[in-house]
Parts: structure tokens; sequence; C-alpha cells
């Protein structure tokens, strides 16, 4: 059974792949099946939103520091995230410490 595949951008279910690219005859929409994949590895805050490396996010939640008496408070703005091998998981500084914190706790901006 082949595999339905469905335009991203307007449900056409007559979408077909051309060998490089899926392309959609009903309103000529062409995309990358190697660009959703990469898609999947950003990581994206707690509203799905993909995050840049660099980018400044705000605690939504209360968050103990691991091996410290010190919780960081909903709320907190944290500067210049950073990438790491794990893309549930972001390396930034707050307050001096470094620490590493998960993404579905945080939302861009
Ligand atoms: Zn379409």
């Amino acid at each position: 059974m082949e595999d339905v595949i469905t335009c991203p951008a307007c449900n056409s279910t007559n979408a077909y792949f051309d060998g490089v690219m899926y392309i959609c005859p009903d309103c000529m929409y062409e995309w990358s099946p190697e660009g959703a994949e990469e898609e999947s590895n950003v990581p994206k805050d707690n509203n799905g939103t993909p995050l840049n490396e660099g980018d400044d996010v705000t605690l939504i939640k209360d968050l103990k520091v691991k091996g410290s008496s010190v919780t960081l408070k909903r709320g907190t703005k944290v500067k210049g995230i950073k990438f790491t091998d794990n893309p549930e998981e972001v390396d930034c500084r707050v307050e001096g410490m470094a620490i590493v914190l998960k993404t579905c706790f945080l939302k861009k901006g």
C-alpha cells in the first residue's frame, strides 16, 4: 500500500514525489522531504516555535537548578541560548551559572 502524501499548503492528497521534491498538482506547492526531517531536530519552545542559537527566552515555570539551592522563577529572562546535542535541551547562563534548560519550559522572547 502506498503512503498518501498530503499537501501542507492545501491539504490535497493528490501530491506526488518526483524523486527530489514533493509536488502538489492542485496548488503547485513544492516541498522537500529533507527539510521536514531537519526541522524535527531543531529545538522548539513550549509553543512549538523553533528556537535559534543566541535567542532570548523566558521561563514559563519555576525551575530548581540541580545541585544547588537556587530556584529560577517563572518569567526569568534567559539571554543567548546555545544548542546542545539534544534538541530538547539548551545551554545557557543564568545569574552567572551555566545551566541546561529543557526547551519545554521555555518561551521564545
Ligand atoms: Zn496543494
